[in-house]
């Protein structure tokens, strides 16, 4: 799934939002540069031998921890994914973290900092992987935030972070062994429903008896005591690769993630009339299959240019509409004919509809304004139409305080490491989930993007620069500086 980049965020809005942020800088920028040059000294090359070579070593090593041969598939508590855990936790231990493994799964690393009463700030990502997935997906958030943390313990400065710092690895984000998405995550921010632990895979194993197979025992009533306590809890934050090709394009390795979109998913069933394709004279037909092309070709337009479309009525605001300009994307991913033959005219057409945006009442507007669009042209077309709604999700906003500590850590990394030297950070929305959507329930969230090549992911083709890694775990330590 791919991130989408805000114009409206960067372009426009650059002369008024530069102050503000020169202003962050100006109030944080002398105390976290004063850390990071104490953290920096005696050590050469910017910690280059932490935060790029031993990472990306790290992140080819956990890359090889596959369940399958010849490519890379870890799914939930499979036995890569033990490894991968062990492997971790052996990092998060060479990182001067305490560590666990808690009932769902979840590989924890702790280190409790100046006063262990403060609240926490947790970093996390995934270690599961999709399946022939490509290395950085999940793994590079998990490694950054380690790297970062070991150039603080190398330096002796741990026990100088001001709050409790914890490192999450969570056990599952994909989805693809249960088709239950956060079940890491949303477990810890106590969203997770308890009669998921009775959902089985394909075998018919569940997630209570995937978990017990690897001596792991959980009851309803203990994953209810795994949720964190909010109170407890200072916020979360996320390095994960783009999956988009934003970056790549504006020539910057790092961006800030504004929001993740919600989503809703429908299905469209357009019902007209079978027949031979070359007895029923054109002009008798009822096709399914070209009012599902016309259905399409509207979704498009509506979606590249909603402002055309989209009346200012109860459903949808002048600034619903301006959001929508900047993060709407609109996908038909997969479409079915029944009888499904060249020679014949179909009975049936049926076809996915996705759409993402940031505004939720927006999107709201899009499904309201598409649905009774989608029946005109049905009946225009003598056909019958249905459109099911299958799966939605709300949109998450990242918290604006901790995206502008996490924004000037990216600034900080782009001016030290990077050749590229922008007067800004780009601000990107996210169109795929991550844990940090399922977190949102717990605490307050804030994500960093990075750059990967081709903006191609959840494939082999996956690629982060080594340089690229750098700036990620850079941005990390540069984050936890202003924590000292
Ligand atoms: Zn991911």
């Amino acid at each position: 799934m791919e991130s989408v980049y805000c114009k409206m965020e960067l372009h426009p809005q650059r002369p008024n939002s530069l102050p503000l942020f020169s202003l962050l800088l100006l109030l944080v920028l002398p105390h976290a540069l004063a850390s990071i040059n104490i953290i920096s000294e005696g050590i050469r090359y910017m910690h280059s031998e932490i935060l790029k070579d031993e990472a990306v070593a790290r992140l080819i090593e956990l890359g090889k921890v596959s369940d399958a041969d010849g490519f890379l598939e870890r799914t939930f508590q499979s036995p890569a994914s033990v490894t991968a855990g062990n492997l971790i936790r052996s990092w998060m231990e060479d990182a001067g973290l305490h560590t666990w493994v808690d009932q769902m799964g979840n590989v924890h690393g702790r280190t409790e900092g100046m006063n262990p009463n403060e609240k926490t700030l947790l970093i996390g990502s995934h270690l599961d992987t999709v399946i022939d997935a490509g290395m950085f997906d999940g793994a590079l958030g998990i490694i950054t935030a380690l790297s970062a943390l070991k150039v603080f313990k190398s330096n002796g400065m741990l026990g100088e972070l001001k709050r409790p710092v914890e490192v999450i690895a969570f056990s599952d984000e994909e989805g693809v062994r249960f088709q239950s998405t956060f079940l890491g995550s949303a477990a810890i921010a106590g969203v997770l429903p308890v009669s998921t632990l009775h959902v089985h895979d394909k075998s018919g194993v569940t997630v209570q008896e995937a978990l017990r197979k690897n001596s792991i025992e959980i009851t309803e009533e203990s994953l209810l005591q795994l949720k964190y306590d909010p109170e407890s809890v200072w916020g979360y934050i996320e390095v994960h690769i783009e999956q988009g090709p934003v970056l790549e394009t504006l020539g910057l390795p790092l961006g800030i993630v504004k929001g993740i979109a919600g989503q809703t998913r429908l299905r469209v069933t357009v019902k007209g009339s079978q027949g031979h394709a070359g007895t029923v004279p054109m002009t008798m037909r009822r096709d399914p299959m070209s009012a599902a092309a016309e259905l399409i070709l509207l979704l498009e337009s509506l979606c590249k240019n909603p402002e055309d479309y989209l009346s200012y009525d109860d459903h949808c605001t002048p600034s619903s509409v301006q959001s929508l300009a900047g993060s709407l994307v609109c996908t038909v991913g997969e479409i079915s004919t029944w009888p499904s033959a060249s020679n014949v005219i179909p009975g049936q057409v049926t076809f996915t509809v996705d759409i993402r945006a940031m505004d939720d009442l927006g999107r709201e507007a899009v499904i309201y304004d598409l649905s009774s669009r989608m029946y005109r042209i049905c009946d225009k077309r003598s056909v019958q139409c249905l459109i099911e709604r299958k799966h939605d999700a709300n949109g998450v906003a990242c918290d604006h305080e901790l995206s502008s500590q996490l924004r000037y850590a990216a600034y900080s990394a782009h001016d030290r490491i990077s050749d590229e030297k922008p007067d800004d950070v780009p601000i990107l929305m996210s169109g795929a989930g991550h844990d940090a959507m399922a977190m949102s329930h717990l605490t307050k969230v804030a994500m960093l993007f990075v750059r990967c090549r081709g903006g191609v992911s959840h494939s082999p083709e996956e690629h982060v620069s080594d340089d690229d890694v750098w700036a990620a775990g850079f941005a990390v330590l540069t984050f936890l500086g202003t924590l000292v």
